[in-house]
């Protein structure tokens, strides 16, 4: 089969012929029909501190995906072939504290598809049947192929009532953009989401944002009046990954916010944590999507009328992967989808 590789410990990607894997007990073998990519895989294709620290090629990269059951290993009793699945890609122990609890989100023992085992960039996958999302057949596979990030905004977005509130979001990468979309789904009053390029800026415009500010060049306060806010945010979703955007969201949150932690912020950030205590936030991390309250949450949503078809900017076959990923380089595109 075709698979798009980390061969070496060097930046860049190979794409490999390599054997069909065998599915074991209890996995299933996924023929993949489209992939989506990921931060992460550009991280792993430009060989950064993280991938040099996480990665051990090779490996078959990708954990966004849609496919087709091709076959059950033994012990599979809820799919069979042909079944369109999506999954899981964090394969937690089912042993641990938190998973025997049914927090399986809160694993510590957790393993990543495409980061700790070969993953889903290739023509064909292996999974444990526990971490298969079965795709309702009113879903477009084009948007199952990205339930994992979109999983991800509905985490953050669910993490606290949403009904009325004024929501800053910082940062509009594919994440942020379909959180704006959910956020205004849920009932939040005014959304609001920060970026610094305006090619996203006008992507989460387009996904429902009630206003989008380019942060290099406006200010925040500026549109309270014409929002109508008076004391600032009561929820932040910290998006961006960027020390100085999660400063600003402390900046002009309520007293009593709350705040969702997605983007991945460096560990020497440093914030005026007197504004975090005298105004009494919530700081909350968010790792991943709930097994699978998430999963039936998005399901559910889009089925309801959520659209997020607007954040699929660009396709290719998966043959023209080295397009792809300079396309995701950019930073001028919502989802990326490779075909297989
Ligand atoms: P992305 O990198 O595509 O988007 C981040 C956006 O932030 C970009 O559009 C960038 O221009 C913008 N930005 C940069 N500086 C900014 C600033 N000062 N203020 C506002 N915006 C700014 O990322 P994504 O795929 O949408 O993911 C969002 C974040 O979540 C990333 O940091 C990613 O690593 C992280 N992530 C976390 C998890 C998790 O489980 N915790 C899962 C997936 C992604
Ligand atoms: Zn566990």
């Amino acid at each position: 089969m075709k698979a798009i590789c980390k061969t070496n410990a060097e930046a860049g990607l190979t794409q490999i012929r390599a054997e069909v894997p065998v599915p074991s007990t209890n996995e299933v073998l996924i023929k993949i029909i489209k992939t989506a990519i990921c931060g992460t895989d550009l991280h792993i294709y430009q060989w950064d501190e993280w991938a040099k620290n996480t990665i051990k090629p090779p490996l078959v990269i990708g954990h966004e995906f849609v496919g087709e059951i091709a076959e059950t290993g033994e012990g599979v009793t809820h799919y069979k072939t042909g079944d369109i699945v999506s999954g899981e890609g964090h394969i937690t122990c089912n042993n641990c504290r938190n998973c025997r609890a049914g927090q399986r989100h809160l694993c510590n023992k957790t393993l990543g598809i495409g980061i700790h085992r070969n993953g889903a960039f290739a023509e064909y996958m292996t999974l444990p049947e526990g971490n298969v999302w079965p795709v309702h057949k009113e879903i477009d596979t084009n948007i199952a192929s990205f339930f994992d990030p979109l999983g991800n905004a509905v985490h953050c977005a669910l993490s606290f009532e949403m009904v009325a509130e004024d929501v800053l979001i910082t940062g509009a990468g594919p994440i942020g953009c379909m959180a704006a979309a959910i956020c205004k789904k849920v009932g939040a009053r005014n959304v609001v989401v920060t970026d610094i390029n305006n090619y996203r800026l006008d992507l989460a415009k387009k996904m429902g944002a009630d206003a989008v500010i380019n942060i290099q060049n406006e200010n925040i306060p500026d549109y309270y009046k014409k929002l109508r806010i008076t004391n600032g945010f009561d929820i932040g979703l910290e998006m961006s990954g960027q020390s100085e955007a999660l400063q600003e969201l402390i900046n002009h949150m309520y007293h009593g916010g709350k705040i969702s932690l997605l983007g991945i912020l460096p560990n020497k950030t440093t914030v005026s944590w007197d504004k975090i205590i005298f105004k009494g936030l919530h700081l909350k991390g968010i790792y991943g999507r709930k097994m699978f309250e998430t999963w039936y949450k998005m399901t559910q949503l889009i089925r309801g009328g959520l659209d997020v078809s607007p954040i699929i900017t660009h396709k290719f076959p998966a043959d023209d992967f080295e397009t792809a990923f300079s396309v995701i380089k950019s930073g001028n595109c919502g989802k990326v989808i490779l075909e297989w």
